[in-house]
C-alpha cells in the first residue's frame, strides 16, 4: 500500500514539473514515505533524516518531507528530532503533497498537516490522482483503504481508518486505462480484499470481491491479476470460484496465518481457528490446480508458549506453504498487544523459534520449487537480475522468481517468455529461455504439479 502511495506522491510532484532522480544528492525535494507496521521503520527514518541533515546544511534550498503512517503517528517527535524537515503529512492527505511543499517555501517553520479521522466516500477516494508508476507493465490498483478488523497486534485500523471500497466502475476503468497504456499485470490492493464492496451495497452486499475479479478479468490486455491480502476468516467460496474460472487471475494466494495456535489466534483476535484455516486452504487448492500459497507468521506474540509455537510448526508443516514472511512480534503503540508486555517472550527464545520456523518454511519452499524443474514456465520479465547483469529475472503466474540467461535487448521488461526450469532453490528458480510468448492474450495453461 505504501509503494502505491509513493507512486501517487511521485505522480503529483511530476505533474508539478519535477523530475525523478536516482539519488538524494541531486534532488531538490526528498519525500520519505514511511510505514509504521514494523518497529524498525522508526530507526530507519531517523537514520535517513540524519544523512539528509548534512545535505540540507550544504544546500538550504533542499526540501525534505516525511509522509505516510509513521509521520501520522509520530508527527511531534519528527519535528522535535529533525528540525530540518520542511513538511510532515499523513496517509489521508497525500493528495496535498505538492501544495504543502509549495506552501512550505514561504512558511516560518515546518509545516505539519495530518488528518487523523477521515472516512472518504467511495466517490471521493483519491483514485484519480496521477501516479508515476515504477513499472510500465505491472501496476498496483488500490481497491479499498482501511480495515474494519481489530487484530490486537496491528496498527493499520488506527492509522488507515475504517474500510472504504472504491466503486467497482472506477476500479475497472483504471484497469482499462492501464491496459491501454501497456500494463499487462495488475495487483489489487486492500487490507482485507474479501470484504471489498461491503460498504458499497445498499442493504445488500454487492458488488463483492469475486465480482471485481470477474470484471477485471474481462478487461482486454490484462493477462495477470494478483491481489493482496485476503483475510482467512472471510475467504469465501465465490472468491475461490472466481480465481478458478478467470483466466487472468494468477494461481497465487497469500493467506496470512499468523499463528497455528488457537489460543494465540484468539489472543490476536483473528477470528478463525487453525483447523478452519486449513479447511479454507484445502478448498482453494482443490478448486485451483497448481496454486502457490504464501503466508505471514508472527513469532513471539506475547504469551506464546512452547506448546503454542509447536502448534504453529505443525500447522505450517501441514499447510506446506510455498513461502512465508516471518516476523518477530513488534509492539505497536496504541494496540492491545502493546499492553501485554508482562507476557513478553524473551528475545533468545524468539530467535531460536524463528530459526526452527524458517528452516521448516525453507524445506517446504524448496520441495515445491523442485517439482517445477523440467517444466516450461511462462515468465513475465521484470528486468536485469540484481546480482548478475548477464541474466534476466521475472515471475511465473505463481509469483515465483525465475532467473535465466538472456541479453536485455532480446527480452525487455514486460515481455512474456517461456523458460525451461533447470534448477530450484527455496527462493528462486533458474532456467533457460525457450521462446518469447505471443503478445496476444491466451487462455490459462494448466500444468499438473507433478509433471517433469
Ligand atoms: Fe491489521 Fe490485517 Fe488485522 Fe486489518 S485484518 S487489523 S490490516 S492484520
Amino acid at each position: 500500500m505504501n509503494e502505491a502511495d509513493s507512486e501517487r506522491i511521485a505522480g503529483l510532484l511530476t505533474a508539478e514539473g519535477l523530475e525523478a532522480v536516482d539519488d538524494p544528492e541531486s534532488a531538490d525535494v526528498v519525500v520519505l514515505n514511511t510505514c509504521c507496521i514494523r518497529e524498525n521503520a522508526d530507526n530507519k527514518l531517523y537514520g535517513h533524516l540524519g544523512n539528509l541533515k548534512t545535505l540540507k546544511e550544504e544546500r538550504p534550498g533542499l526540501q525534505i518531507a516525511v509522509a505516510g503512517c509513521l509521520a501520522q503517528k509520530d508527527r511531534e517527535e519528527i519535528i522535535e528530532r529533525a528540525g530540518h524537515v520542511d513538511v510532515v503529512f499523513g496517509t489521508h492527505n497525500l493528495h496535498r503533497a505538492a501544495e504543502l511543499l509549495h506552501e512550505a517555501t514561504t512558511a516560518d517553520g515546518p509545516l505539519v498537516e495530518i488528518v487523523d479521522e477521515h472516512r472518504p466516500d467511495a466517490a471521493s477516494m483519491d483514485a484519480r490522482l496521477p501516479s508515476e508508476r515504477v513499472s510500465g507493465h505491472s501496476a498496483w490498483i488500490t481497491i479499498q483503504i482501511g480495515c474494519d478488523n481489530s487484530c490486537t497486534f496491528c496498527i493499520v485500523p488506527i492509522v488507515r481508518g475504517p474500510e472504504v471500497s472504491r466503486r467497482m466502475g472506477d476500479v475497472v476503468r483504471e484497469a482499462e486505462e492501464l491496459a491501454a497504456a501497456g500494463v499487462s499485470e495488475v495487483t489489487l490492493l486492500g487490507q482485507n480484499v474479501n470484504s471489498y464492496g461491503r460498504d458499497l451495497g445498499a442493504g445488500q452486499w454487492s458488488p463483492r470481491f469475486a465480482d471485481l475479479l470477474r470484471a477485471i478479468d474481462a478487461v482486454d490486455g490484462i493477462r495477470r491479476i494478483r491481489y493482496t491480502s485476503p483475510h482467512p476468516k472471510d475467504l469465501r467460496d465465490d472468491t475461490i470460484a472466481a480465481m478458478a474460472e478467470c483466466d487472468a487471475v494468477c494461481e497465487q494466494l497469500h493467506l496470512p496465518l499468523q499463528s497455528g495456535s488457537d489460543r494465540t489466534l484468539t489472543r490476536m483476535h483473528r477470528g478463525y481457528t487453525a483447523a478452519r484455516y486449513l479447511r479454507r486452504l484445502d478448498a482453494a487448492r482443490a478448486a485451483i490446480p497448481d496454486l502457490a500459497v504464501t503466508t505471514d507468521l508472527i513469532v513471539g506474540f506475547p504469551g506464546e508458549t512452547e506448546a503454542d509455537f509447536a502448534r504453529t510448526l505443525e500447522i505450517v508443516d501441514e499447510a506446506a506453504f510455498d513461502a512465508a514472511y516471518t516476523f518477530v512480534f513488534s509492539p505497536r503503540p496504541g494496540t492491545p498487544a502493546a499492553d501485554m508486555s508482562a507476557d513478553t517472550v524473551p528475545a533468545e527464545v524468539v530467535a531460536e523459534r524463528m530459526q526452527r520456523l524458517t528452516d521448516l518454511v525453507a524445506r517446504h519452499a524448496l520441495a515445491h520449487n523442485e517439482t517445477r524443474v523440467g517444466r516450461i514456465e511462462e515468465v513475465l520479465v521484470e528486468g536485469e537480475s540484481k546480482t548478475n547483469a548477464a541474466r534476466q529475472s521475472g515471475r511465473t503466474r505463481q509469483g515465483k522468481l525465475v532467473h535465466f540467461d538472456a541479453a536485455a535487448a532480446d527480452v525487455p521488461a514486460g515481455t512474456f517468455v517461456d523458460v525451461r526450469i533447470v534448477r530450484a532453490a527455496p527462493h528462486w528458480l533458474a532456467g533457460e529461455l525457450v521462446a518469447t510468448v505471443d503478445g496476444s492474450r491466451h487462455p490459462r495453461r494448466r500444468i499438473p504439479v507433478t509433471a517433469a
